[in-house]
């Protein structure tokens, strides 16, 4: 079964728009003010593409933060996602299914052998499984998780404590005890806190929440060779680097470590939410039957768009062309004017902008203007699309962001020159 194409308008009714617009409806809104108000609802998408309520398109540079590296509606992922639910969705890992385990050996071979893999549902749980299989193999006394500042690795308890920032952490003390921060990117406060009570160091290799701040190799081989030292497990979160996003397979195989544990999640499912957890053998050998585990870890439904997820990776090779395109969005992001900097790694890359130029704001209009970036920070904004986005896409992003930056610039030295209005702060 293919996405049908025909759905384009069906949403843009005006019931669709009177519940948008409408003031009463933010009143009555069922959910959780756990984000803020949204300015655009979206109803469909098409590769890089986004359509909203009222029927405008978007180029999507964002893909749901990381997540929909295939593109939107990618047709293999549709059609095995529909056969499987149309087959079996779920039995419960009291049973045995498919294609969970052809899924787990497919991501232990990209990862170099050697692992077993637990499932999940989420990049948070991905990480507590990374954290609880750390304490169960350090043993009692050796239980602490070193991870560093500005790191983002979840929003549960413990995934919240290792999370290295702590504004975050204020309004939910206590945390769940046995966490403790280093400074990004520095060794030798790693060394400082490296002693025998510590469990496992656990890092991403591109702090992505974080700014998207990628870590030299040379760093990431110090810290392997200092856990090996001192016995700690090395724990490398690829939750938002994972499966060909950075240009490897893995962010870390660039720096040719080999990490103990690799938890991993936003685009292993393309959006139909799955989690995994990769650790070595003997490491993943210590767990017991019943001692972790996940109702849905694993199920058919999730592990059947996963498994075509990666098909498509491969056979697109998508780590090259996440280097080749990635190559040229960072070319042409430089060649701006009001870009200071590029970082970052394949198509997980950070613009940052000149001085006094504001990137919320500069992400409210580009989104007027039909493109979806994400202000990672005040200064930044963050790309992240599907790694199948061709060139004549990355070009006509970079050319609706220059005329936003040049709008806003003009709008900072002359404010009566801001032509759109709206949106912005
Ligand atoms: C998004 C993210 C997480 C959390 O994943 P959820 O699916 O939101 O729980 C953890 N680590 C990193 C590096 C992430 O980018």
């Amino acid at each position: 079964m293919a996405a049908s194409p025909a759905a384009t308008t069906a949403h843009d009714t005006a019931a669709h728009r009177a519940a948008m617009d409408a003031p009463a409806d933010l009143e009555r809104c069922p959910l959780w003010p756990t984000y803020r108000a949204p300015s655009v609802k979206f109803v469909r998408g098409s590769g890089s593409e986004l359509w909203d309520v009222h029927g405008k398109r978007y180029l999507d540079m964002l893909s749901g933060l990381a997540v929909t590296s295939l593109g939107h509606a990618h047709p293999a992922v549709t059609e095995a996602v529909a056969a499987q639910a149309a087959t079996l969705v779920h039995v419960s890992n009291l049973f045995g299914s498919e294609p969970g385990p052809e899924v787990a050996r497919t991501l232990d071979r990209l990862l170099g052998g050697g692992g077993q893999v637990f499932f999940c549902n989420s990049g948070a749980e991905a990480n507590e499984a990374a954290i609880k299989l750390a304490r169960r193999f350090g043993g009692r006394g050796r239980h602490r998780v070193l991870s560093a500042f500005g790191s983002f690795h979840g929003r549960t308890l413990a995934t919240l404590h290792a999370t290295g920032q702590p504004a975050k952490h204020e309004v939910f003390q206590p945390l769940p005890e046995g966490f403790a921060h280093v400074a990004w990117h520095d060794i030798d406060d790693l060394d400082t806190h490296l002693d025998d009570t510590v469990a496992a160091v656990l890092l991403e290799v591109v702090q992505g929440e974080g700014g998207v701040n990628p870590v030299d190799a040379g760093y990431l081989q110090a810290v392997r060779r200092l856990c090996d030292e001192r016995g700690a497990l090395l724990v490398i979160d690829e939750v938002q680097t994972g499966l060909g996003r950075t240009g490897a397979w893995f962010a870390h195989q660039h720096a040719d470590v080999r990490p103990d544990i690799v938890s991993m999640a936003k685009a292993l499912g393309n959006g139909v939410p799955i989690g995994a957890c990769w650790a070595r053998t003997e490491v993943a050998a210590v767990l017991q039957p019943g001692e972790h585990g996940t109702t849905y870890g694993g199920q058919p439904l999730a592990a059947a768009a996963a498994a075509a997820v990666l098909d498509v990776l491969e056979r697109e090779d998508a780590p090259g062309r996440a280097r080749r395109a990635g190559e040229r969005l960072r070319q042409a992001l430089e060649a701006l004017s009001a870009v200071a900097q590029v970082r970052g790694l394949g198509l997980l890359l950070a613009a940052e902008l000149v001085e006094g130029t504001d990137a919320p704001t500069v992400a409210a209009r580009a989104l007027e203007r039909g493109l979806v970036v994400n202000a990672v920070t005040p200064t930044a904004l963050r790309f992240a699309p599907s790694l199948l986005i061709d060139d004549a896409e990355i070009d006509e992003a970079v050319a609706i962001l220059a005329a936003v930056l040049d709008e806003v610039a003009a709008a900072t030295t002359d404010p009566s020159a801001a032509s759109t209005g709206g949106g912005a702060p």
